[in-house]
């Protein structure tokens, strides 16, 4: 989502007359896009900042701006805590850089830290970063209004509002005629899409049909799918379609129902369980992955126990998985204790990443001796001589390099794996 939202910034920048350079050296203005969801990401930008404030000695008019979440969950206060700081920037408030760089010239410091209910930059072109250029993101919505209690995006982000469905589509069609092969929708929930217009309601199902349908040749992935939320119309659809790639990444959280509740996420691990059947049924190719948080509020070890079954029943082919970090001002924060030892966290963590590491390696065992269709993204990082490109279940497969070229589908059969990539054969 911040590579989605850099590239709005870059292109309201590009519009009022910058230019983007790849030499930091090169800059007369620096600005850092953040996340606030955990801790150290927050740290890591402080370390940021502290390593490229000596380049103010060098350049004296040199302006440095924080945007983003950190931005807006710190507000004026960064100026303060980070002296080196000319603007703090809001994710809402990105159609007002230019003014607030001209300020920041003037010597001025600049903030702009408000929350819109309508903003999506639906009408921004965005520059795109990516090195690959078959493969982009989509924003379709901003904010969530989901409120789980762990959470901080509903407040650095605010409401959730959808795009214009006419202007993702132009997206989506403009990126194709630049030779674009995939594009991944994007939004804190996506299942919640809902544009309105003269009465007529267009939610994420009939969204995704109709950028699918825009051309067979474009894939179409999208993120994040709440399981509250996603309903069997939209498997259905995703079934139906070729060009809808068949993964779903269906954040769980935890296998306890206790514990979900506690997280406000409005499901329980029989329902979570329950539309993991679905999937099976409904799109039986379908590779499944999560989001799993460890040692949240009052966690015990039975708790953990159904985070760990949940995650072998589901069968995940891939998980992101965190300690539970308390963030201040979010729900948890305010009514519960954060009481599960560091230690403990750090020890569940480990059980966790090493059940996904089995699963993983499993999901891709299961492959090989199949036959996928392949979008090429490029050379292989490790070797020249292989092609690297993603089956439509978002698996890495490589293969010896042929006459073929980035954007091309090509079936692979795999022959081998190693614990990240599956390696084959184009035929
Ligand atoms: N909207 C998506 C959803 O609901 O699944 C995910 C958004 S969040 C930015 C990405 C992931 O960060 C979450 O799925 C959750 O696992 C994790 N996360 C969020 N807040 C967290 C916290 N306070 N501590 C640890 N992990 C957290
Ligand atoms: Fe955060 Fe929950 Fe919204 Fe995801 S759905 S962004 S976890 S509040």
């Amino acid at each position: 989502m911040n590579v989605a939202d850099s590239e709005i910034v870059v292109s309201i920048l590009v519009k009022a007359g910058y230019n983007l350079t790849d030499n930091i050296n090169d800059a007369g203005l620096i600005l850092i896009n953040t996340c606030s969801v955990r801790d150290n990401a927050e740290q890591r930008i402080l370390g940021r900042i502290k390593a490229i404030s000596h380049l103010k000695k060098r350049k004296k008019d040199l302006k440095i701006g924080l945007i983003g979440c950190m931005a807006e969950r710190l507000k004026e206060e960064l100026l303060e805590t980070e002296q080196v700081l000319d603007m703090v920037v809001g994710p809402d408030a990105y159609r007002e850089l230019p003014l607030l760089v001209a300020q920041a010239e003037a010597g001025h410091k600049a903030v702009n830290v408000l929350l819109s209910r309508e903003e999506t930059y639906a009408d921004i072109s965005p520059v795109r970063m990516d090195k690959n250029g078959v493969s982009s993101f989509v924003s379709i919505m901003r904010g969530c209004n989901n409120m789980c209690t762990y959470c901080v995006v509903p407040y650095v982000r605010g409401a959730e509002r959808s795009r214009n469905p006419v202007t993702i589509m132009n997206e989506v069609e403009e990126l194709f005629q630049v030779g674009y092969r995939e594009v991944t929708l994007l939004g804190q929930n996506v299942d919640s899409y809902k544009w309105v217009n003269n009465k007529e309601v267009m939610g994420f199902p009939e969204l995704l049909e109709n950028v699918a349908g825009l051309n067979p040749l474009i894939r179409v992935r999208f993120s994040t799918s709440h399981p509250k939320d996603i309903s069997d119309d939209l498997l259905q659809r995703i079934a139906r379609y070729d060009n809808i790639c068949k993964h779903i990444h269906l954040p769980a959280q935890s296998g306890s129902s206790r514990i979900l509740k506690l997280m406000n996420r409005e499901y329980s691990r029989e329902w979570y369980l329950d539309r993991v059947r679905a999937i099976r049924t409904i799109i039986p190719e379908c590779s499944l992955s999560t989001d799993m948080i460890t040692g949240f509020c009052t966690e015990t070890i039975e708790d953990h126990k159904d985070s760990l079954s949940l995650m072998e029943l589901a069968g995940f082919d891939f998980a992101y998985m965190f300690k539970y970090n308390e963030r201040s001002g979010t729900k948890a924060a305010r009514k519960y204790k954060d009481d599960v030892p560091e230690k403990i966290k750090s020890e569940r963590l480990s059980e966790m990443i090493s059940l996904q590491n089995k699963l993983s390696a499993r999901s891709k065992k299961h492959d090989v001796g199949k036959t996928f269709e392949v979008l090429i993204e490029g050379v292989s990082k490790r070797s020249e001589a292989f092609l690297s490109g993603r089956t439509s279940q978002n698996k890495v497969v490589v293969f010896p390099r042929a006459s073929l070229n980035k954007g091309d589908y090509v079936k692979v059969l795999i022959e081998r794996c190693t614990s990240a990539t599956l390696i084959g054969k184009s035929i």
